[in-house]
């Protein structure tokens, strides 16, 4: 599993490291429904799910 390794990193490295399942990161993913969107929103475009800020 190469993703082992990120998860020992604090959140500012995971960033640099360009994982993008963070809420930090240029893009969010939807737990719910799984749609991609840029950050900003704090609510999926298409399900209305509030990510969070
Ligand atoms: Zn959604």
């Amino acid at each position: 599993m190469e993703q082992n390794w990120i998860d020992q990193l604090p959140e500012e490295a995971r960033a640099c490291a360009g994982i993008t399942n963070d809420f930090d990161s240029a893009e969010r993913t939807c737990p719910a429904c799984l749609t991609v969107f840029s950050a900003g929103p704090t609510h999926c475009p298409s399900c209305k799910l509030f990510i969070g800020g």
